[in-house]
């Protein structure tokens, strides 16, 4: 099925807010493995709203918009598309009724404007607002399902979430899966996904790459449940066996959940110290509600002072081999083991830009040891964009490395 989100308001199209209605609702369609080939945009302006749903129309089989339900004079998407769709309003007297009480609940005197709320096009369906005065309409013509939604996304996650599913669901089962992968690029990731035979008609594998993690998604449909099931751990498998080492997690569990799970599994306490990334991963990770249980402390050591200070990194190695090096993440690793009661330990120093880059040691340099009394690992890596996305993608792959390494 191919689906339109059509996001209604003036708001939107000058920049005021953020149209976060189009990235939900694709991402919800996505999962039910709906289509949503196309996301517009328009003001509230009558002409061009009847010119975006006439395109609408002969392109997308569900139409879903947002916004312009309210009882204001400049919200008209449900009498535009009545007009467009040659349909007229009629009055449900039961809505009328239901939203007269809610305002003799508030002592608010009902205006007309008001009134406009319970009318709806001819052999629609009103959808219910739980959360607002606004109803959603349903409309099903002979080619094209079309769903009217409110604007305010506290009104509209609820009643898409309550209602409106039942009414996109068919008679074909539906299974999403993500399989979540980090330290491998999206074009390479999709270069070993095409040489494994997992590719099949009702088989839908996307690639997702954010932050240096790409997700690998799969849509499986068919009617008969088992089947899909199967073949879809079969593919997930196949996945694993080729790719198990860049896989750290199922269905965009965040790293930081997992590790802390993991952490709490195996009764093992950690610490960090950051230079680089000032605290980031620390931050990451004490979101993460019951992290106390696991994690001990993380010392921002970002000048060479405070290397040495606070984790007795050698001044000569400083000197020698420089802040960002192997040996200086190592001693920096060594001197937290020391200072701390932790199991597990990681360090991570590197040169996050925009300056400061060598030919030597390029911009997104970054050095990382993980260490345990018994043994460590160095990894050097060299992360691109700019400052942020250095930072973001060096913290993630550092929750990684510990999580491989425990
Ligand atoms: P109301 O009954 O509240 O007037 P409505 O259906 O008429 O609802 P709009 O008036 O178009 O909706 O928008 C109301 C508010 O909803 C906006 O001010 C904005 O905060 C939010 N909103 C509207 N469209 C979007 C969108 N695409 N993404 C995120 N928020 C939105």
């Amino acid at each position: 099925m191919i689906a339109e989100i059509i996001t209604v308001g003036t708001e939107i199209i000058i920049g005021s807010i953020l149209n976060t209605n189009s990235k939900y609702l694709s991402n919800k369609l996505i999962e039910m493995g709906i289509n949503p080939y196309y996301h517009t945009s328009v003001d509230d302006n009558e002409e061009r709203l009847k010119d975006v749903l006439k395109i609408a129309l002969k392109r997308a089989d569900l139409i879903i918009t947002t916004g312009g339900l309210g009882p204001t004079q400049d919200d008209m998407t449900k009498e535009v598309v009545s007009k467009v769709l040659g349909l007229e309003l009629e009055l449900d007297t039961g809505v009328e009724k239901e939203i007269a009480e809610k305002f003799k609940k508030l002592h608010r005197h009902m205006t007309e404007n008001n009134r406009k709320q319970a009318y709806k096009p001819k052999n629609s369906l009103f959808i219910k607002n739980d959360n607002g005065t606004a109803p959603g309409i349903l409309i099903n013509t002979k080619s094209n399902k079309i769903i009217l939604l409110p604007g305010p996304p506290s009104e509209l996650i609820p009643m898409f979430e309550k209602y409106v599913v039942n009414h996109l669901s068919d008679d074909n089962n539906i299974i999403v899966r993500s399989i979540n992968t980090i330290g491998i690029g999206e074009s390479a990731l999709e270069e070993e996904l095409r040489s494994l035979d997992i590719y099949e008609e009702n088989f839908e594998i996307a690639t997702f790459a954010k932050d240096g993690t790409v997700e690998i998604k799969i849509i499986a449909r068919g009617s008969n449940l088992n089947i899909i099931e199967k073949k879809l751990y079969e593919k997930i498998n196949k996945i694993k066996d080729k790719l198990g080492n860049y896989i750290y997690g199922y269905d965009n569990k965040h790293i930081s959940e997992i590790l802390i799970e993991l952490l709490k599994e195996k009764k093992l306490k950690l610490s960090l110290c950051e230079s680089c990334t000032g605290g980031l991963i620390s931050s990451i990770i004490t979101k993460v509600p019951g992290a106390s249980a696991v994690f001990d402390r993380c010392i921002v050591t970002y000048s060479n002072e405070a290397k040495i200070q606070e984790l007795g990194v050698n001044p000569k190695t400083l000197a020698e081999s420089g802040a960002v090096s192997e040996q200086t993440a190592y001693e920096m690793a060594s001197g937290l083991l020391n200072k701390s009661n932790s199991d597990i330990v990681l360090s991570i120093t590197g040169i996050a830009g925009p300056d400061g880059g060598t030919g030597e040691k390029p911009v997104g340099l970054v050095y990382m040891c993980v260490m345990n009394k018994d043994k460590h690992k160095i990894i050097k890596d060299i992360f691109s964009g700019n400052r942020t996305s250095i930072q973001n993608r060096a913290a993630l792959r550092a929750m990684f490395e510990i999580k491989e390494f425990v």
